[in-house]
């Protein structure tokens, strides 16, 4: 079964793609938290971080490259941004095809929100 991305990759599903390579797509997230939220996201399916493979790290590297120049296309390079990557159920991972969101166009606060212990 395909994931939701693969299919939206595959151009199956519609979607903002705002970037693509034969390595990763980018494109606008559906909820979006900031004036500016992209998903960049590799072509082939990894769930997560847990089963990235070293024979892919210049693929994981290369979405980093991808981050610089969706952020500059999208105009918040200077502004700032945050890349995160949810791993998990205690991170809130929804989609189990490794993503990194970009988010920026306006102040983000704190990362984490500190739990009264
Ligand atoms: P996660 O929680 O897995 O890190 O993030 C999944 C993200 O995918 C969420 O921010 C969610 O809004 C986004 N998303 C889920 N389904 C779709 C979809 O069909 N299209 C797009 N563009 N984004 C989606």
């Amino acid at each position: 079964m395909a994931t939701i991305f693969t299919k939206i990759i595959r151009g199956e599903l519609p979607a903002t793609i705002v970037y693509q390579d034969d390595q990763v797509t980018a494109f606008k997230d559906i909820h979006p938290v900031a004036p500016v939220h992209i998903l960049i996201v590799p072509n082939i399916e990894i769930p997560n971080v847990n089963s990235v493979e070293p024979e892919q790290e210049a693929l994981l590297g290369h979405m980093f490259t991808v981050a610089r120049k969706v952020a500059e296309q999208q105009g918040i390079a200077q502004s700032g941004y945050r890349l995160l990557i949810n791993n998990g159920p205690d991170s809130g991972q929804e989609v189990y095809h490794l993503h990194m969101h970009l988010i920026g166009g306006r102040r983000l606060g704190p990362m984490v929100v500190r739990r009264e212990e």
